[in-house]
């Protein structure tokens, strides 16, 4: 366990004071009742395709999945990108992770105690930024999420250094055929995945298109599986 994850789970253990969001009395989540409420109801209940999250009448695989699949076999999306998840996620991802970490694990419990019927899962990864995005943030905020939820799921935990990532133009400036190229070739795996149902995690999806690129790697790797579950899934309209 490094550091990082030492004093994360000191923190967690510490009542906060105050809601980081609006700085009224937090509870055991780390937020206020009132946040944590209007957090719950953002919670996805549309019809959503299995494989990509995107709104689908009948629930089951849209169109654009059947005709183009995409390498994950399922993708989880818990929440609708809405204030005051925006913010929550926003600070926690850029500012600091450790005040908000005890909330994400709190969110990401309740997540997991939602899912569809899954494979069973034999390990949990997180989509790791690249080094000089590592050492822009000071932190990987998705190994947090990795962590909290191979914790709570009793499985190993696949370490980020074993993904090698090269840093490209930030996807969030590009449209999605541009996102696809900018993401080629850009994940190197260093251990095998031969056989594994693989539990890949990220804070928020747009297009899919970064895990989608993973999730190709692993299942090159010899993954049997990869289901990859976020906690927002930000549409583009
Ligand atoms: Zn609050
Ligand atoms: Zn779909």
């Amino acid at each position: 366990m490094n550091i990082l994850n030492k004093i994360n789970k000191i923190l967690n253990k510490l009542p906060l004071a105050d809601c980081p969001l609006c700085h009224e009395m937090a509870d055991k989540n780390g937020l206020c009742c009132g946040c944590w409420q209007d957090i719950l109801t953002l919670q996805e209940t549309r019809p959503v395709c299995f494989q990509c999250a995107e709104p689908c009448l009948d629930g089951n695989i849209c169109g654009a999945c059947v005709k183009n699949p995409p390498q994950f076999d399922a993708l989880y999306a818990a929440f609708r990108y809405e204030e005051p998840l925006v913010t929550l996620l926003h600070r926690w991802k850029y500012q600091a992770a450790l005040p908000y970490s005890g909330t994400i694990a709190a969110l990401i419990k309740l997540v997991l105690s939602k899912l569809p019927p899954q494979p069973p899962f034999d390990c949990v990864m997180s989509v790791p930024p690249s080094a000089q995005r590592l050492i822009e943030h000071g932190f990987d905020h998705t190994a947090i999420l990795a962590n909290a939820v191979a914790q709570q799921l009793n499985l190993p935990i696949i370490s980020p250094k074993l993904i090698e990532r090269q840093h490209r133009v930030p996807q969030a400036s590009l449209n999605r055929k541009q996102r696809m190229s900018n993401l080629k070739n850009s994940f190197t795996l260093h251990f095998d995945a031969c056989g594994k149902n693989i539990l890949l995690l990220d804070d928020i999806a747009t297009t899919g298109s970064t895990l989608n690129e993973l999730s190709g790697c692993l299942k090159k790797k010899g993954a049997k599986s990869v289901s990859a579950v976020v906690l927002s899934r930000r549409y583009k309209d």
